[in-house]
């Protein structure tokens, strides 16, 4: 196999095409964009969270939990930390397990990808976008604005439908479902949740260490820890972003917004000094306020706020503002090697796929371990 059409230049269809390209096989990658790894350079706040060294299946949402833990026993961290040192460059853990460049700048992890393939001197085309794909007598036909080009193996790897600034609007997967694939529903995840404006009026712009807990029917499904952010419409951060992948519309969500400290450790702090003073050095000032007036200076009340502050959570801010998609096409109609069960020489990688994962460096991580699976099969043939 030795024609190898890879669509899309984000984190899997770049890891792909240095495998390959380092196997000795000619593949040419197509980019619709004008650049190579848009959403790549994006990462980790721009610093580039690459992967986790709390790698496990549970920090995913798949339809496949036992192919996914293959997958990621096969190829995990310590892999793609060394892939990504045969780049260049050097990769370290922060105290979270969050693995970043040592240089904390995505867009350089992107360089090195780019530096690679220049040096493989692989085909590269940007701005064009494959808008048609179909099976032939000996392979596939690929079709962009420049026309018809025939390959003996396709890599599907043109991501989700999150953030689509960068380029991944959900229009491929048109090209999956046009070769007979199912597309799981596509909703939006690692994204601000959108709660009743008038719970967090007046909170625009704090940002608290907190544990937040999702809770549907007065049940709880899960607990996250790590930075609320209020926003106009609701709240962001780090541990909302993980909420995120588990609240729907209509669940409760209560964060207990000092959860180093004791009931009984702010009781006796709430007792000294009178009205918002109370709150002086236990929680921003800004935010004190607020909650005294909203506890109607019942200090029962206040403490119950300041412990479980309660939010309802009214949707997403949707795809625009999301960082990862839940949904797309099933593990269970690929192999192991992620090859199409229904069209020999097709294969998936990255977000495309139904796989998503919690925040942390999880999702570049599958990006790294489906497009090592792929070229892997492929090299094999
Ligand atoms: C702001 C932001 C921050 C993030 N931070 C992190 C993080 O720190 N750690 C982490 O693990 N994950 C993070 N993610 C998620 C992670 O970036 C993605 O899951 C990952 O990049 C997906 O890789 P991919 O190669 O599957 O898709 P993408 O990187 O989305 O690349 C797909 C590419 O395909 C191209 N394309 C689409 N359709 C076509 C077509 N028809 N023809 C040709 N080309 C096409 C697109 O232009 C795009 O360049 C973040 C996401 C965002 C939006």
């Amino acid at each position: 196999m030795n024609n190898i059409a890879i669509i899309g230049g984000g984190a899997a269809g770049l890891s792909a095409a240095v495998n390959l390209k380092r196997a000795g096989r000619e593949v040419t990658l197509f980019e619709r964009g004008d650049r190579l790894g848009r959403k790549l350079s994006a990462t980790g706040n721009g610093q580039g969270n690459v992967t986790n060294v709390h790698m496990g299946v549970e920090h995913y949402h798949t339809d496949d939990e036992p192919l996914l833990a293959r997958a990621l026993a096969r190829f995990g961290e310590k892999e793609t930390v060394e892939f990504l040192s045969s780049l260049g460059g050097v990769f370290l853990p922060d105290a979270r397990g969050r693995v970043y460049p040592a240089g904390r700048q995505a867009s350089a992890v992107t360089d090195l990808f780019r530096r690679e393939l220049e040096r493989l001197q692989a085909d590269v085309r940007l701005n064009s976008q494959v808008t048609a794909l179909a099976r032939t007598k000996g392979g596939f036909s690929l079709t962009t604005a420049a026309g018809k080009e025939t390959f003996s193996a396709v890599i599907l790897a043109a991501g989700g439908c999150a953030a689509p600034n960068f380029g991944t609007d959900g229009s491929a997967f048109a090209l999956a479902k046009g070769l007979g694939h199912t597309v799981l529903p596509l909703s939006p995840v690692l994204v601000q949740l959108k709660t009743d404006p008038g719970e967090v009026r007046g909170l625009k712009g704090i940002r608290v260490d907190a544990s937040l807990t999702v809770k549907r029917k007065g049940r709880p499904l899960g607990t996250f820890r790590g930075d609320v952010l209020f926003t106009e419409s609701g709240l962001s951060g780090d541990a909302v972003f993980r909420a995120s992948s588990y609240a729907m519309a209509g669940d409760e969500i209560e964060i207990d917004l000092l959860p180093d400290v004791s009931r009984e450790q702010l009781e006796s702090a709430l007792q000294k000094g009178e009205g918002a003073d109370c709150l002086l050095c236990v929680v921003n000032n800004g935010l004190g306020r607020l909650l005294w007036k909203r506890c109607g200076g019942d200090k029962r009340r206040l403490l119950a706020l300041l412990k479980a502050f309660p939010v309802t959570v009214k949707g997403t801010l949707g795809f625009a503002y999301a960082q990862a998609t839940r949904g797309g096409v099933p593990l269970k109609e690929v192999t192991e090697s992620l090859e199409s069960r229904l069209v020999p020489n097709l294969f998936f990688a990255g977000e495309m796929l139904n796989v998503d994962g919690d925040c942390g460096g999880y999702n570049l991580q599958w990006a790294f371990t489906s497009a090592h699976l792929v070229s892997e099969a492929i090299s094999c043939r």
